[in-house]
């Protein structure tokens, strides 16, 4: 049975892999190859796949553990006690563009649902930054333990708002939000903007337009979450999105309580 130091350098190695492998594609210029469509529905690039190759070729050898990817979706014995939800390349559309704001996410769950993951790393691929979650342990960055923001005003906050692709109603609830909060922003890899949020670079991190994906967001969930963020749905609940590749859900993250109440306020009325 792995613990999770055990899981910390693996994962810390393998996607030391996954940077090297990515970046050899854009070395061989083939950052806008395409190779099909994934399981999610979304074009696969090359990095995608070779990304996803590199991180499937070691966690398929771990016996007890049941694969959910965003490329390649179901891999192992459904029966398994433990699942990695992997996103090999978060924030494509970004690598496609050479904006440098793209990770690899994998988180670890005893069970088959969010509240059951128990260790998480996210790996900047742009430059090498690692974040890393325990539960019940804290999180970190490169080693050293993380703290999410202690700003509780709006005025003074300055808020992660994904609006992709989402419903002008969405958008609608979303406005009061934007107009109160000190700057809205956006960088296109949710992953790594909630660890923006672990790390407190940013106060609170909002999507309600129902497109969250467990392969987005379970690692980051546990990081932000370690590092003290609040994180829940709109309504204030907790989170328990089951492990697959069809689960969605709406999240509001913030740093700390008080901001995280007065969030839900705001998008409520
Ligand atoms: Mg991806």
């Amino acid at each position: 049975m792995m613990n999770g130091e055990d899981w910390r350098r693996l994962l810390t190695d393998v996607t030391g892999n996954v940077q090297s492998k990515v970046s050899k594609v854009i070395e061989r210029g083939e950052v806008s190859k395409a190779v099909g469509v994934g399981a999610s529905g979304d074009t696969t690039l090359v990095a995608d796949k070779e990304a996803e190759n590199e991180l499937l070729g070691v966690l398929t050898r771990i016996k007890e553990l049941r694969i959910v990817s965003e490329e390649a979706g179901n891999r192992g014995d459904i029966r398994a006690p433990f699942v990695a939800i992997v996103d090999p390349l978060d924030g494509s559309s970004n690598f496609e563009k050479r904006i440098p704001f793209y990770c690899t996410s994998v988180a670890v769950a005893k069970g088959d649902s969010l509240t059951g993951i128990s260790w998480a790393l996210i790996r900047n691929l742009t430059n090498g930054d690692v974040y890393w979650a325990e539960k019940g342990k804290g999180s970190s960055k490169n080693g050293s333990p993380l703290r999410a923001s202690n700003v509780s005003a709006l005025a003074d906050s300055v808020v992660g708002v994904d609006l992709s692709r989402g419903l002008p109603e969405v958008a609608a609830k979303v406005n009061p939000l934007i107009a109160s909060v000190k700057r809205q922003v956006h960088f296109g890899a949710n992953a790594l903007e909630l660890c923006f949020l672990a790390e407190g670079k940013i106060d609170a991190f909002v999507d309600l337009r129902m497109k969250m994906r467990v392969t987005d967001f379970a690692a980051a969930y546990l990081i932000a979450s370690e590092a003290g963020a609040v994180v829940t749905d709109e309504e204030g609940s907790p989170l328990d999105a089951r492990l697959d590749l069809e689960a969605r859900f709406p999240v509001v993250g913030a740093g700390n309580g008080a901001l995280h109440r007065r969030i839900l306020r705001v998008i409520s009325s």
